[in-house]
């Protein structure tokens, strides 16, 4: 759940400065916990009695952890104890032991691993529940204005959609065009209400215990035929403008989950065309200027951004699926999936994944409601928390409010370390994060739960070992959240610039010295630093990227991109920036090395086929001077495809596969990807006159040091 950017904190502001590492942790809130290490063989050896109160002794809700007095951090196995007393591992206060612990503290230290608070750095325990909550809704509304193609593709969703939340689990159909048309499920009937008569509710029109069925085989099939409904309009009806009023069936959800009084509900959005009509309409200039390429697309109506914030309070998610042939200003759309928790995923032609993606979303580990409080120790206060739609509380300011879903969906909270360095008997520095929310898992009624991890880490006075210690890739996510932050507040140029000016402050800090026989100076291979040599590969790719390019990019393409990249993991968000290449011998041998990504690596190299994992695209490339023995495609059972199967699972989004030859018009998927090549005429450089620049400049900061 907690990575930090290097296995060391620095001591004070000083050695943070000197180190030129970005001080802070990455928080994956839903990240699988670890196996508990196992106590059968202890439990056996114990009389019943001592083992029955050893496990009575263990919290069974969150209100029975142990909290301190002083910070209200909660008690934890990085916390130092007695049978009488726990040290606070944030603050360090001494606190009193409840009782109940006491014999395990005597006992053998095994038997502290039958209470989990006590011998875990991570654990979940359920929050007190009195009331059986109510079933999750699971709510999908379909724009009526697509082709067949696309309505083909939300009916085939919705069917899969509703086999794997069979269970308890509450079910709503929404369509949506110049009027909001809800299924009646109940009555097999179609109701419409139009987005002009402000006076309707939704839940009046259809009060929710008549809309919402729990779903079994018999409902699913019931559901499944009325979806036959859903048909492409006629060529008379397509011929007038089309009207889309996304906005009022988003309220009419919104109005249904409030009145229903539901702890948990998921929303599908299936867009096909740009809302245009009723609540939430997108409304251009009527002389629209060329696109901004300075500065992140914005939205254009906030109401998506206040449905948002009213979904993320009423315990609702929103994944909106965007497939249109014509812009629908992601930029204003993005805010409702981001703010609620879920995702925003945009197809540019067919939506032959799409069913696949929804089975694969429904089923990922999901959290509504979610509060999250990071304690730290005083000498590294928090100074910022970034990530896709987390947000203070406007009450407590402490506290972020988070709804999320995915394994591998990942924050960034920074540090700025405090100016004056703790006592010298403190050699540690603590980071504790408590996450409570509405869990949802399909099929199954929802749970409020509450997550604690704590790490402790070691404390230095030294910036080159915390540059030895280093995390290449934590590093690169927590600067591209800066960079985001950065575009957001002044400009894409000034996110491109602090990109730069951070690594030639690098380079500058890791300078060589006149010792051990070097030869003093800036060294752009990073010889000393092991740990940060994929660094200047990763800022390369950020600059180079569709989110931070100088080059004009298409604006609902950067927003729906930025919708992914900023909840993504380090591992994912490292390929999405800079692709892994790899090369293959033939179809069974993979060579280990990772080549980088220019044609004259690929060239020199000299093999035959080439895998290139690019997070959402994924591409096998067959070079001309490939041998006429090997098999075009590759076959399933060849080491090619059993690697692209590798990087494929597990994807929050399915990623495009593509295979092709060189010399076929399909081989720009390949070499638009190979990012170190200079582009004839364009403003970008090649890698090498890149990291020139970065060395110049770093090379200069060394001067003017020196002067000083
Ligand atoms: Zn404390």
């Amino acid at each position: 759940m907690l990575r930090p950017t290097s296995a060391r904190i620095p001591a004070n502001a000083a050695v943070q400065t000197r180190s030129a590492v970005p001080c802070g942790v990455l928080v994956t809130p839903l990240s699988p916990s670890p196996p508990p290490r196992s106590t059968l063989a202890f439990e056996a050896s114990l009389p019943p009695a001592a083992l029955a109160s050893y496990k009575s002794a263990a919290a069974t809700t969150s209100t029975a952890i142990p909290r301190c007095t002083a910070c209200r951090a909660y008690i934890g196995a990085a916390c130092n104890m007695n049978a009488r007393y726990w040290a606070c591992a944030i603050c360090s206060q001494r606190n009193t032991l409840p009782t109940r612990y006491s014999p395990i503290l005597l006992a053998p230290p095994e038997a502290l691993h039958i209470v989990p608070e006590l011998s875990r750095h991570l654990y979940d325990l359920p929050v007190e529940n009195i009331i059986t909550p109510p079933p999750t809704a699971y709510i999908f509304l379909v724009d009526a204005n697509g082709d067949q193609p696309f309505m083909d593709a939300a009916r085939k969703a919705i069917r899969q959609a509703l086999l794997s939340i069979q269970g308890v689990s509450i079910v709503g159909i929404m369509l949506y065009d110049h009027n909001v048309t809800l299924l009646d499920l109940r009555a097999e009937i179609l109701r419409h209400f139009s987005p002009q008569d402000p006076s309707l509710n939704a839940s009046h029109v259809f009060p929710p215990d008549q809309w919402f069925r729990t779903t079994n085989n018999q409902t699913v099939s019931k559901i499944v035929s009325m979806l036959a409904k859903f048909r492409a309009k006629e060529h008379a009806q397509v011929s007038a403008p089309t009207k889309s009023a996304l906005g009022t069936a988003v309220k009419a959800a919104l109005d249904m989950i409030e009145t229903a009084q539901l702890l948990a509900a998921r929303v599908l959005v299936l867009a096909a065309t740009e809302p245009n009509f009723g609540d939430g309409a997108i409304q251009h200039a009527s002389h629209p200027l060329p696109d901004d390429q300075q500065h992140p697309p914005k939205p254009l109506t906030r109401f998506y951004e206040q449905a948002g914030v009213r979904a993320n309070l009423l315990g609702a998610m929103f994944d909106v699926y965007i497939s249109s042939k014509t812009p629908v200003h992601v930029a204003s759309l993005a805010p409702l999936a981001q703010i609620s928790g879920g995702r925003l995923t945009m197809y540019e032609s067919g939506e032959e994944s799409l069913s696949a993606d929804v089975w694969q979303h429904l089923n990922d580990p999901a959290v509504v409601r979610g509060l999250l409080r990071v304690r730290t120790s005083s000498c590294i206060p928090v100074a910022d928390v970034y990530g896709c739609g987390v947000y203070q509380d406007s009450e407590v300011p402490e506290v972020y409010r988070l709804s999320c879903h995915g394994h591998t969906s990942t924050l960034a909270v920074e540090f700025r370390a405090s100016e004056e360095s703790p006592p010298a008997n403190v050699r540690f520095a603590s980071v504790q994060v408590a996450f409570q929310g509405v869990f949802i898992e399909p099929g199954s009624l929802p749970q409020r739960v509450l997550r604690v991890q704590t790490q402790s880490y070691a404390l230095t006075g030294s910036g080159s070992v915390i540059r030895k210690e280093a995390d290449s890739n934590a590093i690169a996510t927590m600067l591209f959240h800066q960079a985001i932050a950065t575009a957001d507040e002044k400009s894409i140029g000034a996110a491109r610039m602090l990109l730069f000016d951070w690594l030639a402050n690098l380079f500058f800090r890791a300078a060589k010295k006149a010792e051990a026989g070097d030869t003093p100076g800036i060294d752009g291979n990073l010889t000393r630093y092991p740990a940060l040599q994929p660094v200047p590969r990763l800022i390369f790719g950020l600059i180079r990227s569709f989110l931070f390019r100088q080059e004009p990019v298409d604006p609902d393409s950067r927003a729906a991109l930025r919708c992914i990249w900023e909840d993504l993991s380090p591992e994912l968000l490292a390929a999405a920036a800079y692709p892994r290449l790899y090369s293959f011998l033939n179809l069974h041998e993979k060579n280990n090395h990772e080549l980088p990504l220019s044609s004259a690596a690929v060239k020199e190299c000299g093999h035959p086929i080439f895998l290139l994992d690019a997070f959402s695209d994924v591409v096998i490339f067959y070079a001309t001077s490939s041998r006429k023995d090997l098999q075009y495609p590759p076959p399933e059972s060849s080491v090619v495809m059993r690697v692209r199967g590798q990087c494929v699972r597990d994807r929050p989004v399915a990623p495009k596969c593509v295979v092709c030859r060189e010399g076929t018009p399909k081989d720009r998927w390949f070499k638009s990807f190979l990012i170190e090549d200079p582009l004839p005429g364009a403003a970008a450089q090649s890698f090498s006159a890149f990291i020139q620049g970065v060395a110049d400049a770093a090379e200069g900061m060394l001067q003017s040091s020196k002067k000083q």
